[in-house]
């Protein structure tokens, strides 16, 4: 099965010029959807991750299946107001403006490790800012899975020192 085949390429979305990778037509294929998880899954099984992280909000939908393979907790990353309890937040610069991202301070306990999942790995400022949040929790980023990686961003290069897998890439 070929996973890319099952991603609907949509153009001009959400703004003139941008080419999206619009991932629910992967995710409402059982197969596709099983067998990306499974993927990430098979990936994480020798790093003894503690926790999923996925940031919101395509990235609770692969996280929250990844974990439950794993038998490990899903900690949700969201955009600022969304959790309830005391949060920590970090700032990122977008191409216009910024954006920001908040996680539950008392969410990782010190020196826990952690596997980050989102759907999509574009310029990799939003993993930056979700593993310095966890970092500043005291957790440990071992790995960063996206199910796409847009190559031509340089995301990859922008997290340099952190492990990274994608299943299907985009030039
Ligand atoms: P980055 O922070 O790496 O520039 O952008 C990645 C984030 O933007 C991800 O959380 C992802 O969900 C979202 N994103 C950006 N472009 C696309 C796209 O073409 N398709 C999808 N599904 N998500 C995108």
């Amino acid at each position: 099965m070929d996973l890319k085949s099952k991603i609907r390429v949509i153009e001009n979305f959400p703004k003139e010029g941008i080419s999206f990778k619009d991932i629910t037509t992967l995710i409402k294929d059982k197969d596709a959807f099983k067998k990306a998880v499974d993927l990430v899954v098979e990936d994480l099984k020798e790093k003894e991750v503690d926790y999923i992280v996925g940031p919101e909000a395509r990235g609770f939908l692969f996280g929250a299946a990844v974990a439950y393979a794993l038998e490990v907790g899903f900690i949700p990353v969201r955009k600022p107001g969304k959790l309830p309890g005391k949060t920590s937040s970090h700032e990122y610069e977008l191409e216009y403006g910024t954006n920001t991202l908040e996680i539950h301070t008392d969410a990782i306990e010190k020196g826990k490790k952690v596997a980050i999942v989102d759907d999509l790995l574009a310029t990799g400022g939003t993993m930056l800012s979700a593993a310095k949040l966890i970092e500043s929790l005291g957790g440990e980023v071992v790995a960063m899975e996206f199910l796409i990686e847009l190559e031509s961003l340089g995301g990859r290069d922008k997290l340099g020192k952190y492990y990274i897998n994608s299943l299907v890439q985009y030039e």
